[in-house]
């Protein structure tokens, strides 16, 4: 049969399997046999009863020991209860609504069991285990077997046999798509026997040896297209801003900057100059000081007499930048105006004027900028922060208002670097690995209910210090009225009691801007000591004065999350805290929040992060382009990817359009990666 051929032609796939199978986004033999296992689970060596372990998922050979017996219990279901033996010890099992048991399970006879080992420490228990005689050929004991991503009504037998009938109907031809040097340089299984591996595989190696061939064709299909886009794309004219010296910029400022900010600004000015449009991301974590390195940019094109805009994801940070670029740049001659959703109709009309008429020359704002009648003279830069909070349509249209623009995206979403250099590979990277002097690192803990008088007494101490303290509660739901209500009641209560005496501030995402800003504004000033808060705190808030940020109920946070929110102190002198509450000691949970007491580098933790969840929190909303990969795994498999790449370069040198017939499959392959998930096609 040909490989686009549908499932419905196999034995034993009617129409309302295909469906099922449509669900898993299988159409065509050629979709079944790339639906890869997602793991596998190890049935060739039994264990005795003796050696097993809670918890765990095993095989064990034993002989039955009493008559099954079915008892009604609620609900018109049947328990069927009944022990068995081997030469090491019992073991109960429990069968829910099996009434065909008693002919099934014979007292005296022996059979290989599969199950998960439950019970406690007295007493071992298997329960709706699988079973099969002992000494048939096995069909579900003394193998191993593929761990299917399945959806309801859809077992992974059915999918075992469709899958033995689609590779005895496929020929050998189709299977190979990169060149037979490729799979020998990488020790790659080149044929079809790596199909039949990866699903039936003989031995754990034997199934990941395959796994590993599937994965480096995935990355390099991926790697290919995105570089063929690239090339497609070509190099973007850009304007070349006149050599103007950072000095006057550098004088300004109130302190030094350190090495890799003035890296990153070098990187920036070669940009500008290069005649090429600049599309450059400057990731560094938290704090390390991102902001600075953009006002220089702005300065540079600012002071060629063009003008440039700052796009924030929050009005509150909006704000701030306003604050913090006037207080630089003013001095130099430039002409700074805020533009969010807040501002008044009148004042809307004047800013949009000026920057019409060139009399403003850097725009700072929200999504406020992207819309239709903000127009400028003549927008030579744009610097989105915090860039993965917006789309990539909302960033272009702000790039459109201007003639060849450039653009700097900051961000502190700590990609690991390797990674971010192989997503991101059409944006040139600057990576700020260094904080500015003096910062001490954050000191963090993890406390439980009872610790917590001592950590408000804490609090207090803080308080009266003259330190400020942040309390970050999780949002409650997703309409954000309980999320308004916990935060006001819990500020309430911690006012009576806990904190009496200290002033407590609230903010929630349910707040006008306006009201925000006037509560930030406050704390900016010292006049609130305390602010609960949701997560509307998490970007780029920058109170360098802020020295403790507690968050309840931790576990419900990513790392990534709680690394950003830790970001919000240890901004200043002071040494600072950021204290965990949680009611958890889950293992996962346990895991994240260590992390978080381990280290303060927000790319170790993202590394950790990656390793726990996979790559999907740092992706987010599919706005990288990047596919769904069936059985590339980003979080372990870089090294395949760097080989993938480098292979994919190879190729690629010698033939950059895949126009080579040797190349043709590849091409096709491609672009099937590519639409899966994404409207761009290589
Ligand atoms: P982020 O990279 O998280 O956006 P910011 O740009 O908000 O960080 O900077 C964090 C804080 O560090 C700010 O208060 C800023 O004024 C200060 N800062 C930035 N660069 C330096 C430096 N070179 N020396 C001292 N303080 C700095
Ligand atoms: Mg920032």
């Amino acid at each position: 049969m040909e490989p686009m051929t549908g499932i419905r032609y196999i034995k034993g796939v009617g129409e309302k399997r295909a469906q099922l199978f449509s669900k898993l986004g299988v159409e065509t033999l050629w979709d079944l046999v790339n639906f890869f296992p997602r793991d596998y689970e190890d049935r060739t060596t039994y264990k005795n009863v003796r050696d097993l372990s809670l918890g765990e998922r095993a095989c064990v050979c034993l002989t039955i020991g009493s008559v099954p017996k079915n008892v009604r219990i609620r609900g018109g279901r049947t328990l069927c209860k009944l022990h068995a033996f081997d030469e090491t010890g019992t073991i109960d099992l429990t069968f829910f609504n099996r009434p065909y048991l008693q002919s099934q399970l014979r007292l005296g006879e022996s059979y290989v069991f599969f199950g998960k080992v439950q019970g406690n420490f007295l007493k071992r228990e298997l329960i709706n285990p699988e079973f099969e005689t002992l000494g048939k050929d096995g069909k579900s004991t003394g193998r191993i077997l593929p761990v299917y991503p399945l959806t309801a009504g859809l077992t992974r037998n059915q999918v075992m046999k469709c899958m033995e009938s689609a590779l005895k109907e496929l020929d050998g031809e189709i299977y190979s798509i990169l060149p037979p040097e490729t799979y020998r340089r990488y020790g790659l299984i080149p044929d079809k026997s790596a199909y039949h591996s990866v699903h039936f595989p003989q031995s754990l190696q034997d199934g990941y040896a395959a796994r590993r061939r599937f994965s480096f064709e995935e990355f390099f299909l991926f790697c290919t297209g995105l570089q063929i886009m690239r090339t497609r794309r070509g190099r973007k004219k850009g304007r070349v801003l006149p050599d103007i010296s950072v000095d006057p910029f550098l004088k300004a400022l109130p302190f030094e900057l350190t090495g890799a900010q003035k890296r990153a600004i070098d990187e920036i000015v070669t940009d500008l100059h290069s005649g090429e449009v600049m599309s450059r991301l400057i990731q560094g974590d938290v704090g390390s000081g991102k902001t600075m390195v953009a006002a220089c940019a702005c300065y540079l094109a600012c002071a060629s007499g063009a003008q440039a805009a700052v796009m924030a994801p929050t009005s509150i940070l909006a704000r701030q930048h306003d604050a913090t670029f006037r207080s630089v740049l003013s001095s130099l001659g430039i002409r700074i105006r805020l533009l969010t959703g807040a501002t008044g109709k009148k004042e809307k009309e004047q800013i949009l004027e000026e920057i019409r008429s060139g009399e403003c020359d850097l725009l700072i704002g929200t999504h406020a900028l992207i819309e239709k009648d903000v127009l400028f003279k003549d927008l030579a830069l744009v610097v989105t922060d915090e860039q993965h909070r917006f789309g990539v349509r909302q960033r272009s249209l702000l790039t459109e208002k201007g003639q060849d623009t450039h653009t700097l995206y900051l961000s502190a979403t700590p990609i690991p670097r390797t990674l971010a250099l192989i997503l991101y590979g059409d944006l040139n990277v600057s990576v700020i690995d260094e904080l500015p002097p003096g910062r001490k690192s954050v000191k963090t803990a993890v406390r439980h209910r009872d610790g917590r008088e001592k950590v408000f007494d804490f609090v207090r101490r803080e308080a009266e210090a003259g330190r400020q303290i942040y309390i970050v509660c999780p949002l409650v739901d997703e309409n954000g009225d309980e999320d308004l209500h916990a935060v006001e009641t819990y500020a309430e209560e911690l006012k009576e009691k806990e904190l009496k005496g200290i002033s407590v501030g609230i903010m929630h995402g349910r707040m006008k801007n306006k009201d925000k800003e006037a509560v930030m504004q406050a704390f900016q000033d010292r006049e609130i000591r305390v602010l609960v808060s949701t997560t509307v705190i998490e970007v780029g808030v920058d109170v360098p004065n802020a020295s403790v940020m507690i968050i309840e109920t931790a576990e419900r946070f990513g790392l990534s999350q709680l690394h950003q929110l830790r970001g919000r102190v240890g901004r200043g002198e002071h040494q600072s805290y950021c204290i965990l509450f949680t009611e958890h000691s889950g293992d996962q949970t346990a895991k994240r929040l260590d992390a978080m007491c381990r280290t303060n580098d927000g790319f170790e933790i993202a590394q950790t992060d990656l390793e726990i969840r996979g790559p999907g929190d740092f992706f987010g909303e599919k706005q990288h382009g990047l596919p769904e990969f069936r059985v590339a795994d980003l979080a372990t498999d870089i090294e395949i990817l760097h080989q993938a790449k480098s292979e994919s370069e190879n190729i690629l040198r010698e033939d950059p359009e895949l126009t080579d017939p040797r190349h043709a499959t590849i091409r096709t392959r491609i672009r099937e990666l590519f639409s899966r998930t994404t409207t761009a096609t290589p």
